[in-house]
């Protein structure tokens, strides 16, 4: 394993930046994967870079759209995971998919790692542990026979005070099986 192709970031510098500082900093470290990517694959477009995902994902490649999302909630809350893993994660998404057979590779597959490994330099995980609770509005979870239901907290506590809710799809009372803090999100 060679080491991270890309400078760990200082962590003074990466607590102390706020709002568009904050987002410039994300805008940058995708420019230099781009740039790292291109060493390889100099017809590489561009992406386009969006802040926009909700939720519990950290990040997202979107070809349809041209261009990488990411999570803003997370991405404050876990910086320094964003820009040493999320976005070279995405970035290698990004890379394989135009490579020639890269729309037919699996998501995670073998290119996708080897680009994790070779160029980036990391470990190609598919799952990263970040505290989810502000980003997701209904972290909750409840089960039936069927699925799992987020519940925001009010909803949460009416259930503790005995409020009973069934599933529309099979109709069994839901249960409460804890919160989730982590999620596995990329
Ligand atoms: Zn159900
Ligand atoms: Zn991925």
């Amino acid at each position: 394993m060679t080491a991270p192709a890309l400078p760990d970031p200082d962590p003074a510098w990466l607590a102390a930046l706020e709002g568009e500082a904050l987002h410039h900093a994300l805008h940058e470290r995708v420019e230099a994967a781009w740039r790292l990517c291109c060493e390889v694959h100099p017809a590489l477009p561009r992406p386009a870079v969006w802040l926009d995902l909700r939720g519990r994902s950290a990040g997202q490649a979107h070809f349809g759209r041209g261009g990488l999302r990411f999570n803003p909630v997370l991405f404050d809350e876990n910086r320094r995971a964003f820009l040493v893993e999320v976005v070279p994660h995405e970035m290698a998404h990004w890379l394989v998919h135009h490579l020639e057979d890269g729309p037919r590779a699996r998501p995670h597959g073998r290119e996708w790692q080897t680009v994790m490994r070779r160029l980036f330099g990391l470990v190609p995980r598919t799952t990263h542990r970040f505290d989810t609770r502000r980003a997701s509005p209904a972290p909750y979870r409840y089960r039936c026979a069927c699925r799992e239901h987020g519940f925001t907290a009010r909803r949460h506590a009416l259930a503790r005070r005995g409020s009973r809710y069934r599933c529309r799809h099979c109709a069994q009372t839901l249960v409460y099986c804890g919160r989730s803090a982590f999620e596995k999100v990329v």
